[in-house]
């Protein structure tokens, strides 16, 4: 995949409309208050709105949120599967899970961090968005209604992608957290409209990009997280670019069993031991240097107040689990960082979301702040552990997209990315 993309710099947009797409799909209250629980996406969009803002451009920005049922129908069988009685489903339920999934708090909330007003459509591309994109001016914002209140969204409907691309005569993607999904506004738009990137975009394609493409050597992978099976790609794709390769977390105890090692009550994919096999052959074959946990931290629950203690890898006895790398194993980790070029990181090494588990995630955060390296955090549970650990302003980059970053690794086309003009 070509990584260079045109961004919102390299065409005119004084005077025109733009079809923003941001990644608006911020987490709200559990209650149906429409209280946003953390603004920190919308706030990540704001560098390319006040640009094409200051441009001169009118803005129409649109976004998905959450997973609504575009159709009664669709709403039906949802709640069927779920065990819903049928006589209980009933289409006034359905507009109030409609609702609950309305962008209006985001439009109060952008107004609010733009200190300016923003418009809200009541549809996507019906009468009411029509109207509004035809009369908007330069310098004004409206925002759409969820992108999946039409069902031609998700299945990236060329009519649905038309109708929008017709509200606008330039389209900017700036929703990095939706660019490995083929949906109407984040692929199938840009057959009409010139397409660009937005700043968002343009800096996961830049470090995501770089460091995979011509990374700046050596280029030392970590990875973690609980499960090999939902890394495969990753392993597989870095074990082609990587010199090191670090491995952590849950997924350590299925490399380790392969190898014959005792590990307990620990997570284990048993399925998954030849393909770690082949991945230690490959690495040896390639000449990438894999390192393996030679220590772990064990407890005999999984529980924040469990009891634990150290043990070698691989001799873990039966009742017990591993949750964290060892001290051994944090020295050499933090060693083969030293010097690096590039770091890629994937995936915790233990279960960090319980203090007496997070040492290992801590140091490998730490020692990635005191390099001199480009280093760069991909993957959902991995920013907020980096980030819940205070060590977020000193990394280079942290992606802003959970799947999209780890397709993005896998080294798999994402479509919201080939779509857009080629530099
Ligand atoms: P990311 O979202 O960054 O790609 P993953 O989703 O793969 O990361 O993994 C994150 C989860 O892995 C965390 O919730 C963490 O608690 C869990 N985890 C890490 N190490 C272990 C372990 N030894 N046992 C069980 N779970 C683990
Ligand atoms: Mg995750």
């Amino acid at each position: 995949m070509n990584y260079s993309k045109k961004t919102v710099k390299d065409v005119d947009v004084k005077g025109k409309k733009v079809l923003l797409r941001c990644d608006f799909n911020v987490p709200m209250a559990k209650d149906g208050s429409g209280v946003i629980t953390d603004d920190k996406r919308i706030r990540a969009a704001l560098p390319t709105i006040r640009y094409l803002l200051d441009q001169g451009a009118a803005v129409i920005a649109c976004s998905h949120m959450g997973k609504p049922a575009a159709t009664f129908e669709s709403y039906q069988k949802k709640q069927l599967e779920k065990g819903k009685d049928k006589a209980s489903i009933t289409e006034e339920k359905w507009k109030k899970s409609l609702a609950e999934l309305s962008l209006k708090p985001v439009a109060v909330r952008l107004g609010e961090l733009l200190g300016m007003d923003v418009l809200m459509a009541a549809d996507v591309v019906g009468a009411d968005a029509q109207a509004k994109a035809a009369a908007l001016q330069p310098g004004q914002i409206l925002l759409l209604e969820n992108t999946r209140f039409e069902k031609g969204e998700t299945k990236n409907d060329p009519e649905l992608a038309k109708k929008m691309a017709g509200m606008a005569q330039v389209y900017v993607s700036d929703a990095f957290g939706a660019v490995h999904r083929a949906h109407a506004s984040t692929a199938g738009v840009a057959a009409y409209l010139p397409a660009v990137s937005g700043f968002l975009i343009q800096k996961e394609l830049d470090f995501i990009g770089g460091a995979l493409a011509k990374p700046k050597r050596p280029l030392v992978a970590i990875l973690g997280g609980s499960k090999v099976s939902s890394k495969i790609g990753v392993i597989n794709n870095l074990l082609e670019i990587a010199d090191t390769i670090i491995i952590g977390g849950g997924m350590a105890y299925t490399f380790s069993a392969a190898q014959g090692g005792k590990v307990g009550d620990s997570l284990l994919e048993a399925d998954w031991k030849d393909y770690a096999l082949e991945m230690v052959q490959k690495a040896g074959e390639k000449g990438v240097k894999l390192l393996l946990p030679v220590d772990t931290v064990i407890a005999d629950k999984f529980a924040p107040d469990a009891d634990s203690k150290v043990v070698k890898a691989g001799e873990i006895p039966d009742g017990w689990q591993g949750l964290d790398i060892g001290p051994e194993t944090v020295k050499l980790y933090c060693q083969a960082v030293q010097g690096a070029g590039t770091v890629i990181w994937n995936g915790p090494m233990g279960v960090f979301e319980f203090a007496a588990f997070a040492k290992g995630t801590e140091a490998v955060a730490e020692a990635l702040s005191r390099t001199e390296a480009i280093t760069i955090i991909g993957g959902g549970d991995s920013a907020a552990a980096v980030q819940q650990l205070g060590y977020a302003d000193k990394m280079s980059h942290i992606s802003t997209g959970g799947g999209a970053s780890l397709e993005f690794m896998e080294g798999k086309e994402l479509p919201g990315v080939a779509c857009l003009l080629d530099a």
